[in-house]
């Protein structure tokens, strides 16, 4: 199969966990991928490793999806390397736990900004050039904590939350210009976020999973490029649970 062949697609967080599983897997259906993290380092290898497996489908770039005016800069030279941007994946993502009496007001901003403040950024540079793509697509990587909340996670829960009422209205707002946009909601994926959890705490949380086991990246990236394939193109505004049934 190979759905993607002439897309391209720009994937935020690529550099590592979910974000770099779904860069591949985009890239192994034929699509030409800009993988975005923060650091050069951790895009430049995670485009080395999707490169090496599909020759010339991966560019890395160095960006804070937080930071506005880099992203419009982002989607410019995107542009010009690329040509065009059909699949925009919101991923990039952090948390700073803590619970609300000893939270502090940068634990709020940092993670709002980032899981928040980042897509409406991306959503914003890259609309126009999306409006006027084949099959375009916007897929949102949000969390069951925003469903469900955490204690110990009021900032992240709201950002994920934010996401996807984001992603409900983008969807009303661009689907006149046949731009789908929907959300993923992963449950427990083992990444470097989850390995941060303490073996008591992956203990309590598996036993909350009807499936007994937490994900792995390409549970979540197959779902992705399913969304972003034609295949899905009168699916928009749907929040789909990956989670080992968690939410249901
Ligand atoms: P991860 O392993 O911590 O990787 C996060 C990636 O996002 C990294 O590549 C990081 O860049 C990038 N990133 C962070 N802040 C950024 C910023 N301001 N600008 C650009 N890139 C930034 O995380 P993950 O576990 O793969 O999670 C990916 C997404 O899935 C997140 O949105 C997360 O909230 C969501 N999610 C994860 C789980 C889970 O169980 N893992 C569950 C639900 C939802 P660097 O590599 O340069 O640091």
């Amino acid at each position: 199969m190979s759905s993607l062949i002439n897309k391209v697609a720009v994937v935020t967080g690529g550099g590592r966990g979910i974000g770099q599983e779904i860069a591949r897997s985009l890239a192994a259906q034929g699509a030409k991928v800009a993988v975005v993290s923060r650091s050069a380092s951790s895009c430049g290898k995670a485009a080395d490793e999707i490169n090496a497996a599909f020759p010339g489908s991966a560019t890395a770039y160095a960006v804070d999806v937080a930071d506005h005016a880099a992203v419009q800069e982002l989607a410019k030279t995107i542009g010009e390397d690329l040509g065009t941007v059909n699949i925009l994946v919101n991923n990039a993502g952090i948390t700073r736990d803590g619970l609300l009496m000893r939270m502090k007001e940068e634990d709020w901003d940092t993670v709002l900004d980032t899981n928040l403040k980042g897509a409406f950024n991306t959503v914003k540079a890259f609309m126009r050039v999306l409006m006027k793509a084949e099959d375009p697509r916007i897929i949102n990587i949000a969390s069951v904590i925003g469903l469900i909340g955490n204690a110990g996670q009021a900032n992240y829960s709201a950002s994920k939350a934010g996401l996807i009422g984001f992603t409900k209205a983008v969807a009303r707002e661009l689907a006149g210009r046949k731009v789908t946009c929907n959300a993923v909601a992963p449950g427990f994926i083992t990444t470097d976020m989850t390995d941060e959890l303490s073996d008591a705490i992956k203990e309590a949380v598996v036993a909350k999973i009807p499936l007994g086991v937490f994900g792995e990246t390409k549970d979540i990236a197959e779902v992705v490029t399913f969304l972003a394939s034609p295949a899905a193109r009168y699916i928009t505004g749907q929040v789909i649970a990956v989670d080992g049934g968690m939410t249901m």
